[in-house]
């Protein structure tokens, strides 16, 4: 075990309970933190529409119930707007921002630049003069804020998937309602609590060069990176809570109790034979990172019980 000041972090969206798919990539991000030696911290991202009162607590209950704990308090997202503010201050000193008036829909009804990769934006307002700008402000169109992006490309190198190039593109940093954008909140609050390993579910692998990006804009570290695998149900699609039964308290409804599902998951991760009781602490001693299934774990709900 390597001694590192550094410290991996769970970042769920309080949406609603935890299904086994999250829960499964939070054990991993533990696993990947503690076996390396780092602190492990939690960070509630409420910024998101989706957020909804008391989710928090239960996944934070969940994870601990199957045997997770953590280094400090959780940070709440929506705590770090002065955070938030300051880096697009920053970016916007150093030219590095523009406002944006455009709908969804305008963007996508605009050509696409020539050579710029698919989904990318367009730069209808990357160079919109002050009087173009005063009259869509007159219009009433509240500004998101959008990254000058100066490349289009950027590459990091992750521990399962290898190296990955994504696209970067001028894309927003906070939206037309003030509130920070995922994509800048992830990189100041990872900067914040000394996150120098992000282990997360691999749908997420497409914003990690935007981000890792932006971390060099804002002179911050880039983390080491380990995309898992998701979790699929049968039709291939990730899992989600419409599967059936996946969340630890239906599970506990029909029967699951929270030590098979950690045994569950345990085996799905080649950490456990099948039906034999694990703890946190027996997995951690038992992970080896090179050893992972480099598939997706299928799960057929009605199997688990
Ligand atoms: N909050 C995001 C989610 O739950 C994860 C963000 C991250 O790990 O960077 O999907």
């Amino acid at each position: 075990m390597s001694e590192t000041a550094g410290a991996g972090r769970y970042a769920p969206s309080p949406s609603g309970d935890l299904h086994i798919g999250n829960l499964r990539t939070a054990l991993l991000a533990w696993l990947f933190a503690r076996h390396s030696g780092r602190r492990f911290l939690m960070r509630i991202e409420d910024l998101d529409d989706r957020a909804r009162d008391g989710a928090a607590e239960s996944q934070l209950r969940d994870l601990r119930s199957i045997g997770l704990d953590w280094d400090e308090e959780p940070m709440l997202q929506s705590d770090r707007r002065a955070a938030h503010d300051a880096a697009i201050d920053t970016l916007t000193a150093a030219g590095r921002t523009f406002e944006c008036f455009c709908s969804r829909k305008e963007i996508q009804a605009a050509p696409t630049a020539p050579h710029a990769p698919p989904g990318a934006y367009p730069g209808t307002c990357r160079d919109l003069d002050d009087a173009q700008r005063a009259e869509r402000r007159a219009e009433g169109r509240p500004p998101a804020i959008r990254l000058r992006s100066d490349t289009s490309r950027f590459t990091i190198t992750d521990d399962l998937c290898g190296r990955y190039t994504g696209v970067v593109d001028d894309f927003v940093l906070r939206r037309g309602d003030g509130t920070a954008a995922y994509n800048l909140a992830v990189v100041v609050d990872d900067g914040a609590q000394g996150i120098d390993q992000v282990v997360r579910a691999d749908d997420l692998l497409s914003s990690t060069p935007r981000q890792a990006y932006l971390a060099t804009l804002l002179g911050l570290p880039v983390p080491d990176h380990a995309h898992v695998p998701l979790v699929l149900n049968t039709a291939g699609q990730r899992l989600a809570k419409r599967d059936g039964a996946v969340t630890l308290a239906d599970l506990a409804l029909v029967g699951v109790d929270t030590a098979r599902v950690l045994s569950m998951m345990a085996r799905s991760l080649r950490l456990a034979s099948a039906n034999e009781t694990v703890t946190t602490a027996v997995l951690l001693d038992r992970f080896d990172p090179t050893r992972l299934p480099d598939g997706p774990w299928i799960v057929d709900p009605d199997d688990l019980w």
